[in-house]
């Protein structure tokens, strides 16, 4: 298990150096801006949308390890589903980061690399940041079409 915990830590770590999908999105038609005050997270995630389907994702922001982390593993996770798709994977993503400890982390290969993050679960304010890119992207779904504004 702790081999496991150590595979979790390096997924966590290289998303933290090297987060994905880490810039604003020329043509973005909706954002929204997340703000998690215990630990001084902030993120602006960016969408293109394809219909009903998540064209394209961005997030730019500054914070702690697990935020920015947890921000970047989700771009990659939401790319090209639709709403309820990537709402379903918040849902799941969720379930299992606010689970009792003693619940075994499910292998549920819907999750992909986001159970990586299951380890925050010992840490109830630190759901607060693995959690916030994932609201912040609600908002953003849930926001009217931003006009497309071109500089
Ligand atoms: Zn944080």
């Amino acid at each position: 298990m702790s081999d496991l915990s150590d595979l979790y830590q390096e997924v966590i770590l290289d998303h933290n150096r090297r987060p994905r999908n880490f810039h604003t999105l020329a043509g973005a038609d909706r954002r929204a801006h997340g703000h998690n005050p215990l630990c001084g997270d902030r993120v602006t995630v960016f969408l293109k949308m394809d219909g009903d389907r998540i064209g394209d994702i961005a997030f730019e922001g500054s914070g702690c390890a697990i935020s920015k982390a947890s921000a970047s593993l989700m771009t990659e996770a939401v790319k090209g589903e639709t709403t309820d798709d990537a709402l379903a994977i918040f849902d799941r993503f969720h379930a299992m980061i606010t689970a009792p400890t003693d619940v075994p982390v499910e292998d549920d290969e819907s999750l992909g690399k986001l159970v990586s993050l299951a380890g925050v679960r010992s840490f109830p304010v630190r759901v607060k940041c693995a959690s916030l890119a994932w609201h912040t992207l609600k908002a953003a779904l849930a926001s009217a079409a931003d006009p497309v504004v071109t500089k």
